[in-house]
């Protein structure tokens, strides 16, 4: 064990990739984790919605933590919370509009467990062992975010969160920048900050300028405006809807996680309010240049308001000739296929379609390079670890620090244990993670999940064989009859033979041959078959009905 004045960290996810941000700290026996925070799995993940920490790793560590910290209320830093509160029931310590959502969410959609959540503030202090955790205001595309000052026996530890420098940002609560170059003089000894953008030049788009554009959009459009963006946008929403309404249209929000956002900032005193909603039932009632819709679905994942009304598919949402449809985010990498389809169907559908490729209708939640060198500038720190992203976002932001002058930059991934003392870090260890996934109700590892078995059988399909064996004086018979499942039309006329082929090959056998061996030949006759045939391996199961077997 590392001694008394030697700082561990271990991180457990967003080192490597986007999402699931979740760090421990410890000195000694004394830890707490930083945020817990889930992934969306990609749609070729068949079989998983979403994927957790490594939660048995984390039962290893259990008696040893004290604390939860949540720097803010997106789903890769709080979306794991219940399930690493269950296996360590600690008290949590959120910013007030997380802990609002975290409670919303609960009563909403039901948890595994129910967080302790305890609400802190900037300026706010907690004590784990020999550290105390000081919370720090960072500017970010949600409501009441924080950074993390963080006192070792190791030295002053700085974590950024997820932040960008917004000068003006709407509710005027401004990045602590004074804050952050104080910890500079007092000496920081590590930086951990955020690499989402590490591979963009310049500087992020005020939101003041975003909520500009849009609201003149919205002026100026003819007949209805629908805006699509994250729910949890909150103050670009309000400021969407005070244009809406200083341009006389009324506003309706469409999509359940945007009535729970809403909710969640009127309850911490972070807006929210938004007057005369038109309810969705009404909507027809209302004309179309009087309305603006509000509403989820920027990504064009299926079930969303937006993605509906694109195939016309939404019970109170036809979108039509003279609509003009505003994409207020950013095309996550990955989602271009389905975006693009759907905003060819809106195209089709008759409106006009405003993406932040075409118009200055978005900026980033998190800080570019120009504002990343600004902090590391601020902080000066002895070391820099790069945090959230990808491993070229990490290794371009090493570099950044580097060029700002800082001698020890260094790339840490999930599983590497770092020991940081007063002059020195090392990774010490590294360890396999063995990350969970969730399935509906069920949450499991990878192979209990049997991922790539159903992965295999949405590329192969599935063979069933079943196999009589008779015997007529003394002379044995054997019947195969195989069906097939996601195999092409085509495979239909190869069924009898098959059939044919795998009797031949069960005949073969020893006339004492056992009903594992028969099974055996059976699988392996059926999937040389189809191989041949068709080129594929598929799933096959086979029931095999002997006498005596
Ligand atoms: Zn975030």
């Amino acid at each position: 064990m590392a001694g008394n004045d030697t700082l561990r960290i271990l991180p457990f996810g967003g080192l490597g990739e986007i999402g699931m941000n979740m760090t421990l700290f410890g000195v000694g026996d004394d830890w707490f984790i930083v945020d817990a925070g889930v992934q969306f799995c990609d749609p070729w993940m068949i079989g998983a919605d979403v994927s957790l920490p490594d939660l048995g790793l984390l039962a290893e560590y259990r008696d040893r933590i004290k604390a939860i910290v949540i720097t803010h209320g997106h789903e890769d830093h709080i979306g794991a919370l219940d399930h690493v509160s269950l296996v360590c029931p600690v008290p949590v310590y959120a910013p007030s509009f997380a802990c609002e959502l975290l409670r919303l969410k609960e009563a909403e959609f039901g948890a595994v467990s129910s967080p302790d959540l305890h609400e802190v503030a900037p300026g706010d202090k907690i004590r784990v062992g020999p550290m105390s955790i000081e919370f720090i205001r960072v500017t970010h595309s949600i409501p009441d975010c924080l950074g993390l000052a963080i006192r070792t026996p190791a030295g002053l530890v700085v974590h950024s969160g997820d932040f960008r420098m917004d000068p003006d940002p709407l509710d005027g609560d401004r990045m602590d920048t004074a804050k952050f170059k104080e910890l500079g003089d007092e000496g920081v000894r590590l930086l951990m900050s955020d690499s989402t953008n590490a591979l963009v030049t310049g500087r992020i788009r005020p939101e003041s300028v975003v909520g500009d554009e849009v609201g003149k959009a919205i002026a100026n459009a003819p007949g209805r405006v629908i805006v699509a963006l994250f729910a949890s946008n909150v103050h670009r929403i309000q400021r969407i809807a005070d244009a809406a309404i200083s341009a006389g249209k009324r506003v309706a929000l469409l999509g359940r996680s945007l009535h729970i956002y809403q909710k969640a900032a009127r309850r911490s005193g972070q807006g929210g309010e938004i007057p005369a909603l038109v309810d969705e039932s009404r909507l027809k009632q209302v004309t179309g240049e009087d309305l603006l819709v509000i509403c989820t679905g920027s990504q064009a994942e299926g079930r969303s308001v937006l993605s509906r009304a694109s195939r016309g598919e939404h019970p109170n949402l036809r979108i039509g000739e003279g609509d003009l449809v505003v994409m207020s985010s950013k095309i996550i990498p990955g989602n271009e296929r389905p975006i693009h389809r759907m905003i060819n169907n809106i195209t089709r559908l008759g409106a006009r379609v405003l993406t932040e490729k075409t118009a200055r209708i978005h900026g980033s939640g998190h800080a570019r390079q120009d504002e990343l060198r600004e902090l590391i500038e601020l902080v000066r720190p002895q070391t820099f670890m790069p945090i959230h992203g990808e491993y070229a976002f990490l290794q371009a932001h090493a570099d950044l620090a580097s060029l700002s002058g800082v001698d020890d930059a260094r790339v840490i991934e999930n599983g590497q244990v770092l020991d940081v003392t007063k002059d020195n870090a090392v990774v010490s260890n590294s360890i396999d993670l063995n990350n969970r996934f969730v399935d509906g109700p069920v949450v499991g590892d990878a192979s209990e999940l049997r991922l790539s078995q159903r992965r295999r059988i949405g590329w192969t399909g599935v063979v069933a064989a079943t196999l009589r064996l008779t015997k007529k004086r003394g002379n044995r018979r054997v019947t195969v009859d195989v069906r097939t499942i996601g195999f092409p039309i085509q495979a239909d006329d190869m069924l009898d033979a098959a059939a044919d082929h795998a009797s031949e090959e069960v005949m073969g056998l020893p006339d004492n041959a056992s009903v594992q061996v028969i099974e055996e030949t059976l699988t392996r006759a059926l999937r040389s078959f189809f191989k041949r045939r068709l080129e594929r391996k598929p799933v096959v199961v086979t029931f095999v009905d002997a006498p005596g077997g």
